[in-house]
């Protein structure tokens, strides 16, 4: 079999590259480990970044979300027992986030590639990348007991963060930077309407908490946990009573209960790979770098990281120029490792670290005081949130 690009992993990285590539004609198959079904049914990110709303529209998957999503001009960070609210809209001169969950954002994608007819192969196993720091790179896996081998110009590897593909690379060639948070975030979903219309990031003595939603009638919330925390010590009753702890009491009050349909615990981390290409691999999305939720980063960088690897290969292959795949590594990371610093920088003003004592408590409250106190810090927020420019 052969290709021009082979992508590895079909979450939003790996589909909505395969979607860019196939409208103007370059053929690619993409190649995932999981059921079309699993990969359905994780439930991760909501929030997109106009960048990332307007790469959904380029990729012609737009319609569903712009009729069904929530279009936010803001958000609430409480602490101290009140409510601030960040204006989006005001402080970007007319930006906004879409509330859109990931999971509507990869079956729209995977509805658009199936009516497009791209091949795509899921449970493939023991997938491999061969020979990209050559001429004539092949990727090999396994189905139903077969060994098969495409052949390619080019790898996208878009396997997320426990993939095949930067593993593949030669521990000399990559280098690695890691932090990891002494907590996680406890969330579920419920079949309830949320606690107010934009979301309210809080900061309590009791740990973090986020109120957030995927529709008008489903809500999300999160609770900051210690690292080793387990699920099933949860009870939905415990989970709603922590949350209420942690909110301003008149948002608590707002705060309408309900049985959880999905509850679970992401650990937090911060991490980068660099660089992000390898000879004719590339890296993109949770494959390169992961960011703690808390600025809502994930799904809007691996959208970035798309339109930079998409524009390079389109120019390869319609104006027979390098250079922007050549320019790929170094333009995306320029722009992940600001996602980083925002994340962390969230993360860090918003949650309650086992080490940080009294001193800490003090600066990170000094921190939000005068983040509200000063418009140039206002802003600093609102221009990261809503995402920096390409
Ligand atoms: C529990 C959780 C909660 C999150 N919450 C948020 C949030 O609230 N906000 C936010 O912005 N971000 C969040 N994120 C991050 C966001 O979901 C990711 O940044 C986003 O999914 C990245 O997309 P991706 O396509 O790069 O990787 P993924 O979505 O991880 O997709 C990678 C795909 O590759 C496949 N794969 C892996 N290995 C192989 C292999 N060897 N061969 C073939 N296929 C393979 C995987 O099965 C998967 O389908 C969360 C992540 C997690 C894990």
């Amino acid at each position: 079999m052969r290709t021009q690009v082979v992508i590895i992993g079909s979450g939003p990285a790996g589909l909505l590259l395969g979607q860019l590539l196939t409208n103007c004609g370059i053929d690619n198959i993409i190649l995932e480990r999981a059921s079309r079904e699993h990969v359905l049914s994780r439930i991760r990110a909501g929030v997109l970044e106009e960048g990332t709303v307007g790469m959904l529209d380029e990729a012609g998957v737009g319609a569903r979300m712009h009729r069904e999503g929530l279009p936010h001009d803001g958000f609430d960070i409480a602490f101290d027992g009140r409510r601030h609210r960040i204006d989006l809209h005001r402080l970007t001169g007319g930006k906004r986030v879409m509330v859109y969950g990931q999971t509507e954002v990869t079956q729209d994608l995977m509805e658009k590639r199936a009516q497009t007819g791209a091949r795509s192969v899921y449970q493939a196993e023991n997938v491999k990348p061969h020979d990209f720091d050559g001429e004539s790179p092949f990727v090999t896996y396994e189905k139903d007991g077969t060994t098969h081998r495409i052949d390619c110009d080019f790898i996208a590897g878009c396997d997320g963060f426990h993939g095949v593909s930067r593993k593949s690379v030669p521990e000399s060639s990559i280098d690695l930077y890691e932090r990891i948070y002494p907590f996680g975030w406890l969330g579920i979903i419920a079949e309830v309407p949320p606690a107010g219309h934009e979301l309210i990031y809080a900061n309590h003595p009791r740990g973090f908490a986020l109120c957030s939603m995927r529709s008008t009638h489903r809500s999300r919330y999160y609770v900051q946990v210690p690292t080793g925390e387990k699920v099933d010590d949860w009870t939905d009753e415990r989970f709603w009573d922590e949350l209420r702890a942690r909110l301003p009491s008149a948002s608590a009050e707002q705060v309408t209960t309900g049985p959880s349909i999905e509850k679970s615990i992401a650990p937090l981390r911060s991490f980068v790979a660099e660089p992000m290409r390898f000879g004719r691999l590339f890296l993109a999305g949770d494959a390169a770098h992961i960011v703690p939720p808390t600025g809502a980063k994930g799904l809007n960088l691996a959208a970035s990281d798309i339109r930079y690897l998409f524009d390079g290969l389109r120019e390869y292959y319609e104006e027979k120029s390098a250079a922007g795949i050549d320019a790929y590594s170094g333009r995306a990371l320029a722009r992940v490792w600001k996602a980083e610093r925002f994340s962390w920088w969230m993360t860090n003003t918003l949650h309650k670290f086992p080490d940080q004592g009294a001193f800490g408590q003090k600066i990170q409250h000094a921190e939000l005081d005068y983040l509200f106190q000063s418009e140039a810090a206002l802003t600093m927020l609102a221009e990261n949130y809503v995402g920096l420019p390409y």
